[in-house]
């Protein structure tokens, strides 16, 4: 069983033809709004390329408003287990306000709402009644104590963190001393390791560092180039299959959905990242977060 412990937002997407830079308006857009967030949109990936009927679990914290109850209609009808969303009675929803140019390059605007209210004892007592689960997925778009203490109480009980560390900050060497999987994007491990990403030698010395810090496999995500895995036995580009991109929105989140799900069935991390590069590339050549992720079948079948 996979359970996801993240954010959830409700994405109010412009698409235009450039981003607007600052005191600049840009008019001529078309607008979609739908339920976003790292950590729901690594839940509904998951959810969605897993197979055999299982139900990801998803723990966050939404808004009383109309924009939380959506997202957990959302998520209900994608079949993901909601018993632990919990409802703030103050803050809202959490929102993010996307633009994306005609390259699908984007620009993101978040007010966190109700997910900076998720604390470690919220999670913590939705973990207690999980005692089967084996794979944890995180993000940082919690409070990084709510993510230190969880990554702490499900490595106690045994269970594979993966930690996404986006979006991109400093984190102490403790955090990553009993970490299963990370998968930062260049920024985030530029910045965990102050290594500049320019090419195959420096995202591998970058990988080299976060694996000695403790992490047991590392997963460097390069874009439309691809990915990099690095542990005690692998060291490797996976390239990324061309697409046009349209929205390159949740890339990062449909790769790490994906790659928790490969894991999970016992793939080994180069096909697993095969599997995930496959899934975000279709997510890349549509519109949106959550609506832009790919079914099992799709990708399978562009895998051949
Ligand atoms: P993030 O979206 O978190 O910044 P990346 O940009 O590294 O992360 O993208 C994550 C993954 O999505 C990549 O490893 C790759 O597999 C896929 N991807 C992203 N952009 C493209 C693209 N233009 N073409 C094909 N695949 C892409």
């Amino acid at each position: 069983q996979i359970i996801v412990i993240g954010s959830s937002n409700t994405d109010m997407v412009v698409k235009a033809a450039q981003l607007p830079g600052p005191g600049e308006t840009v008019l001529g857009g078309t607008f979609l709004m739908n339920s976003g967030g790292k950590g729901a949109n690594q839940a509904m990936a998951a959810q969605r390329l897993q197979t055999g009927g299982g139900q990801v679990v998803f723990i966050a914290k939404v808004g009383n408003d109309v924009f939380g109850r959506e997202a957990i209609q959302a998520f209900e009808k994608a079949g993901l287990d909601t018993r632990f969303i919990l409802q703030d009675r103050q803050a809202p929803s959490g929102v993010a306000l996307i633009g994306v140019d005609d390259e699908g390059e984007n620009s993101i605007m978040v007010a966190p709402g109700a997910n900076a209210n998720l604390s470690a004892g919220e999670v913590s007592d939705a973990l207690g009644e999980m005692p089967d689960a084996e794979w944890v997925m995180l993000q940082l778009e919690i409070p990084l104590d709510t993510v230190k203490s969880a990554i702490a109480e499900c490595t106690r009980k045994g269970l594979k963190v993966v930690l996404n560390p986006a979006p991109a900050q400093r984190l102490d060497d403790e955090f990553l001393k009993n970490i299963h999987l990370i998968i930062p994007n260049e920024t985030e491990a530029e910045l965990l390791t102050g290594i500049s990403i320019t090419d195959t030698n420096t995202v591998r010395e970058a990988a080299s560092i976060l694996h000695k810090k403790g992490v047991e496999n590392v997963v460097i995500t390069l874009g439309a180039k691809g990915a990099f895995l690095y542990n005690a036995t692998t060291d490797l580009l996976v390239l990324a299959p061309m697409v046009e991109a349209i929205d390159t929105t949740a890339a990062g989140d449909v790769f790490c959905g994906a790659l928790v799900v490969a894991l999970s069935e016992g793939k080994s991390l180069a096909d697993g990242a095969a599997f995930a590069c496959q899934a975000a590339a279709l997510s890349v050549a549509r519109m949106g977060a959550q609506p832009s992720i790919p079914s099992r079948e799709e990708v399978e079948t562009a895998m051949g």
